[in-house]
C-alpha cells in the first residue's frame, strides 16, 4: 500500500484476499476535510466469511509450536520497523494527528509484539510431582479458537497491536473490525503479517460498522471479544458477548483527573497538562480531562497553563511544528463545539477559547484549539460526559482527599495523575484513587506492554484488562491435568 496515494478504496481482507463489500462510506482527511479515499463496507455475510476463514485456518495454526508462531511475529516486528513512517504517514492522512505521535503509538504497539514473541516462555505450565501416590498434576495453557477485536479510531494500529499479536502468539486465530474513520492501518499491518509469512486465514479484517461488529459479536464460532471505544458501546458489547457464552474485555471512555498539588513542581505540572490535555487533540484515553487545583495550587498553576494554551501551534498533523492538530471527523468536531456550548449555557467559565472557524479553511478542516473552562461543577455536562476534543475542566478542592474523592466520585475511572513534591501525597494517593492506570509527576501514565492496560467502572468491562500478562490469561484456557501411570 502506498504512504499517501491520491485516492483509495479500503477493502475487507480475509483469508489472504482483498474482499470488497456492496456499499461504501467516505473516508476524509481531518485537516482539509476533503475526501480521500472509499471504504468498502463489509455485511453479515463478510463476517460470516471471515470467522469460516478463522476456523478453517485455527486447526493447523494451533499445532504449530510458540517458537513457530514467535519467529512470524519477529518477522511481522522487523518488517513493521522497517516501513513504520509509511505507516504513520498513513494514519496522519486519516485521523490527522502528528506523524511523531503516529510513530509513538507505532512503537508502543510493536512493544506488544515484542512481549507476545516471549509466548514460548509465557506459555509455560506448572507441575507438581506426588500430589498423590505416583500421582502427578500439570497446567497448560491452550488457545480459545476464534478471537475477535473491535477497535476506535484514535489509535488505529496500537489498539489492534494490543489484541492480535497475543491472540496469534497464543495460538488462535483473529477477525478485526477496524473503525470505519481509520480503516487503512488495520490493512496495512495485514499486509505486513501475509509478508511475515502468516498463512492465510490466521488474521483477517472486515470492514464495515456496527452491524459487523454485532454479527461477529453473536457468532456461535467466535470464542473471546476484545473491544475498545466509548463505555455505552463497551458495556453493550460486554453484555451481548457473554450472554452469548462469549469471553470479553471491553475497554471503554475516560474522563481523567490531574490533582495538582500546592507543592508540586509548577513547570512539569504545567507542560504535562499541556501534553495530556492538547496534544493529540485531546483525543487520547489517557488524555487529561480534568484538573482539581488544591488548596493555592490554583493561583499558582493557572496563568502559565492558560498563557501556553494559548501559544500552542493548531496546525495539520503533517506540519512539523504542529501541538494540536485537528479532530478526526466533522462529527467529533461538532460533538465538541456543542460540549463547549453547554459549558457556558452551565456557568462554567471560559477562561480560553480557541475555537475558531478560520483555522479551519473555510469550514473544511476540523481544527479546534485548547478550550479551557474554569470553576466546572460535578453537575455540569462538560464534566459529567467524555468530552474527546481539546477541552480541559478545572475544579478546586481544600485537600488531597477532596480531590480524591471527587475523582472517585466519577463514573469512568481510567487514568488519574498527581502532581506532587511529597512523598506522603504520593502514597495516600496510590493507596485511596479508584482508577486503573494512576501516575505521579507524568502526563499520560500508560503502562508499558509487560504491564496490562485497563481502567475500572465504566472505563473496564470484564476482569482482564489489555496486553501484559491478562493479555496471556485472555487468549489462553487454563487446563490442570492429574495423572497416574499405573
Ligand atoms: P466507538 O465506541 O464509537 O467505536 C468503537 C468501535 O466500535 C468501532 O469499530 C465501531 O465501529 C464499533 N461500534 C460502534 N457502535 C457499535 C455497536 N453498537 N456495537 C458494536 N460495535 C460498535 O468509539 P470511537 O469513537 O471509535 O473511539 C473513541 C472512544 O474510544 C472514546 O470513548 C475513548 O475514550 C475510547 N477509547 C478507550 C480506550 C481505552 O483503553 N479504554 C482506548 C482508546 C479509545
Amino acid at each position: 500500500m502506498d504512504a499517501k496515494p491520491d485516492f483509495y478504496t479500503v477493502s475487507s481482507i480475509i483469508a489472504g484476499r482483498s474482499t470488497p463489500g456492496s456499499r461504501s462510506s467516505e473516508l476524509y482527511n481531518p485537516a482539509t476535510g476533503e475526501v480521500i479515499g472509499a471504504l468498502s463496507l463489509g455485511d453479515k455475510s463478510a463476517a460470516d466469511a471471515a470467522v469460516a476463514a478463522a476456523s478453517k485456518a485455527f486447526p493447523a495454526w494451533k499445532e504449530r509450536g510458540p517458537s513457530q508462531r514467535s519467529r512470524i511475529l519477529m518477522r511481522f516486528r522487523e518488517l513493521a520497523e522497517m516501513r513504520k513512517v509509511d505507516l504513520a504517514q498513513i494514519i496522519t492522512h486519516e485521523h490527522g494527528k502528528p506523524e511523531v505521535d503516529a510513530l509513538g503509538s507505532i512503537q508502543r504497539g510493536l512493544e506488544v509484539v515484542e512481549f507476545a514473541m516471549g509466548a514460548p516462555h509465557l506459555l509455560k505450565g506448572e507441575n507438581s510431582d506426588h500430589v498423590g501416590t505416583g500421582v502427578s498434576t500439570r497446567s497448560s495453557r491452550r488457545p480459545l479458537g476464534v478471537c475477535v477485536g473491535i477497535t476506535p479510531f484514535n489509535y488505529p494500529a496500537m489498539i489492534p497491536m494490543w489484541m492480535f499479536p497475543l491472540a496469534l502468539a497464543c495460538g488462535n486465530t483473529f477477525v478485526l473490525k477496524p473503525s470505519e474513520k481509520t480503516p487503512s492501518a488495520a490493512n496495512f499491518l495485514a499486509e505486513l503479517l501475509q509478508e511475515a509469512g502468516l498463512p492465510d486465514g490466521v488474521f483477517n479484517v472486515v470492514h464495515g460498522g456496527s452491524d459487523v461488529a454485532s454479527a461477529l459479536i453473536e457468532h456461535p464460532d467466535v470464542k473471546a471479544v476484545s473491544f475498545v471505544g466509548s463505555s455505552a458501546v463497551a458495556r453493550s458489547v460486554y453484555h451481548k458477548g457473554t450472554a452469548a457464552g462469549k469471553r470479553v474485555q471491553a475497554l471503554g471512555g475516560a474522563k481523567n483527573h490531574a490533582i495538582v498539588m500546592p507543592d508540586a513542581d509548577m513547570p512539569n505540572a504545567v507542560s504535562a497538562i499541556l501534553n495530556g490535555a492538547f496534544n493529540s487533540a485531546g483525543q487520547r484515553c489517557m488524555a487529561i480531562a480534568v484538573v482539581v487545583a488544591v488548596d493555592d495550587a490554583h493561583e499558582k498553576l493557572m496563568p502559565e497553563l492558560v498563557q501556553k494554551a494559548a501559544e500552542m501551534k493548531v496546525a495539520a498533523g503533517s506540519d512539523a511544528d504542529c501541538e494540536v492538530p485537528p479532530v478526526t471527523s466533522r462529527q467529533q468536531y461538532e460533538k465538541i463545539v456543542a460540549a463547549v456550548d453547554s459549558g457556558v449555557t452551565d456557568g462554567a467559565k471560559l477562561l480560553l477559547d480557541r475555537r475558531d472557524p478560520q483555522a479551519n479553511r473555510d469550514g473544511k478542516g476540523y481544527f479546534i484549539g485548547p478550550i479551557i473552562f474554569d470553576d466546572v461543577g460535578r453537575e455540569m455536562q462538560i464534566y459529567q460526559n467524555e468530552i474527546f476534543g481539546p477541552v480541559l475542566a478545572v475544579m478546586k478542592a481544600a485537600t488531597l482527599e477532596e480531590a480524591i474523592a471527587i475523582s472517585n466520585s466519577h463514573e469512568l475511572g481510567n487514568g488519574a495523575v498527581l502532581f506532587t513534591n511529597s512523598g506522603k501525597a504520593a502514597q495516600i494517593f496510590e493507596r485511596d484513587i479508584l482508577c486503573g492506570m494512576p501516575g505521579v509527576n507524568v502526563p499520560v501514565p500508560s503502562p508499558v506492554a509487560y504491564y496490562s492496560f485497563g481502567g475500572n467502572r465504566g472505563s473496564l468491562f470484564g476482569d482482564l484488562a489489555a496486553h501484559g500478562p491478562d493479555g496471556i490469561n485472555f487468549y489462553t484456557r487454563r487446563q490442570v491435568l492429574t495423572s497416574r501411570w499405573p
